[in-house]
This record gives structure tokens, C-alpha cells and sequence, in this order.
């Protein structure tokens, strides 16, 4: 059984450099712009990628990382906001389900009637939820369990273009959609790996909680890189 290719997708420099400063016999390729680092993690072949914030940027990134790497599956990881008060900063989100939590439609306003965003209603593709890989699922929810001080979740990925700060506006959100965490690239990873059935799995570390007053706290990436290199130097990823 031959070890897998895996595809390993940060947006910001905070959440990819410590996993490139571990990459053995590494080769950076820039494609369009998109900047991909492939090397070994002990026997795991890796492919980093930084994709760049925003779901336009994970969408291409992923779709490039797929064509040109062929990655046996794709992790999406990095930070994200809890959108639920009893999920804290360092508290890990497993995305066994990911939806696109800023698509819309609204009823028809006349000028000068303001405007309601609690009137408005998920789209499509608002509705559209999009699958993880059970099997990755499962790898990542028993080896952060045992790994990790904080808690663990799986459950849902909320994912859009908008960073909300607005109380109200996540518990109607959160109503809505029933979702966990809020980042701004999931969706277009899994969306892009449904359609070319590749496994993927997106997993966020909790950064900022503005239900609770938590500040953004971007070093909670590395903390999550530095799991994930763990388990690639005690387990061999076949799946
Ligand atoms: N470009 C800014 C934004 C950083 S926060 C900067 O560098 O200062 C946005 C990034 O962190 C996105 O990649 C997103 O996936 C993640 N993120 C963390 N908390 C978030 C939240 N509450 N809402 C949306 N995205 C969040």
C-alpha cells in the first residue's frame, strides 16, 4: 500500500510557515500567483498550499492543487470565529459538513425602506451542504481527542467572504444554519473536492469567539500546524 498525497491548505502566512519550516526535500512552485510547497513530512508526501484569504482565492487554489498535484485528499485548516458562546479560543472544529453561510436572496425593498438582513433568507446555495470525508473525520476527531487539551468538535463549517461581529446577527446566522465556526475558505475547497471526488476534510482552531468577547488570536494556528505534524510523525496516513 503505497502512502498518500496530501494536500494541505492554509490562507495566510500564520497558518502555513511552521508546516513549510517542517518540510523535508522541499520545492516551492508558483502557479498564477498561488504559492504550493511540496516536500515530506517523515513518509507523508505533503503538498502546502497557501491559498490566500477569501473563497474566490480557496477556490482557485484548490482547483490548481488538485490538476496539478494530484493529491490523494486535501485538508483545509487554519483559524476561524466560534459562532456558538460555549466554544472557546483553542477549542478545534472538525467540518464533517461545510456551508456557505454568506449567500442570500431578499424580498424587493422600495428606495428609502432600509434595509432587513434578518429578512433575508439562505439562497441555493445557502442550502447546499457540502460532505467531508467521513474516514478523514474520524482519523482527525481520535487523534485530536487524545492530543489535544482543548475541546473537540465535528459538526458543521460555516464559510463566506464576511468576518460578522455583530451579536444578533450570529445567533440569527447560527439559527440558520446550525453551524459551528465561521471562516472565509472552506466552502470553496469542499465544493471544489465534491466535484472532482476527492476527499477532503476542513479543520479550524478557534481564534476569536465575538459571542464571548475572545479577541482574535491568530497564534492559535501554529498551535494547530503543530498537531498535525505530530500525528504525521507518530501515524501513517493510508485511510
Ligand atoms: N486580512 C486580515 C483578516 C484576518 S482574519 C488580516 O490579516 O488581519 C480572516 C482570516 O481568518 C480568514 O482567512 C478566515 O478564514 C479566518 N477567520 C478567523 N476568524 C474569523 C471570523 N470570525 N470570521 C471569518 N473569518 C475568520
Amino acid at each position: 500500500m503505497k502512502n498518500k498525497t496530501i494536500l494541505i491548505q492554509g490562507a495566510m502566512d500564520i497558518e502555513v510557515e511552521y508546516f513549510i519550516n517542517h518540510l523535508e526535500k522541499k520545492e516551492k512552485h508558483t502557479i498564477a500567483g498561488y504559492e504550493f510547497y511540496t516536500g515530506y513530512i517523515h513518509t507523508s508526501k505533503i503538498i502546502i498550499s497557501k491559498t490566500l484569504v477569501g473563497v474566490v482565492n480557496a477556490t482557485t487554489a484548490t482547483t490548481i492543487g488538485i490538476m496539478t498535484f494530484h493529491p490523494d485528499f486535501v485538508i483545509n485548516q487554519g483559524i476561524a470565529g466560534a459562532h456558538k458562546s460555549n466554544i472557546h479560543i483553542g477549542d478545534i472544529i472538525i467540518g464533517e459538513k461545510c456551508c456557505n453561510i454568506n449567500a442570500f436572496s431578499m424580498p424587493t425593498k422600495e428606495e428609502g425602506h432600509s434595509s432587513n438582513p434578518f429578512e433575508w433568507e439562505p439562497n441555493k446555495r445557502g442550502k447546499e451542504i457540502q460532505n467531508g470525508d467521513e474516514k478523514l473525520v474520524k482519523l482527525f476527531k481520535d487523534f485530536f481527542e487524545t492530543n489535544h487539551e482543548n475541546a473537540i468538535y465535528t459538526g458543521t463549517l460555516g464559510s463566506g467572504d464576511v468576518f460578522n461581529r455583530e451579536y444578533d446577527r450570529i445567533v440569527w446566522l447560527q439559527n440558520q444554519f446550525h453551524h459551528l465556526s465561521e471562516d472565509m475558505e472552506s466552502i470553496g475547497t469542499y465544493c471544489v473536492c465534491n466535484q472532482f471526488q476527492i476527499p477532503c476534510v476542513g479543520i479550524r482552531i478557534i481564534s476569536n469567539n465575538e459571542l464571548t468577547n475572545e479577541k482574535l488570536d491568530k497564534e492559535q494556528a501554529i498551535r494547530l500546524q503543530e498537531l498535525f505534524i505530530k500525528l504525521f510523525k507518530t501515524k501513517y496516513i493510508y485511510l
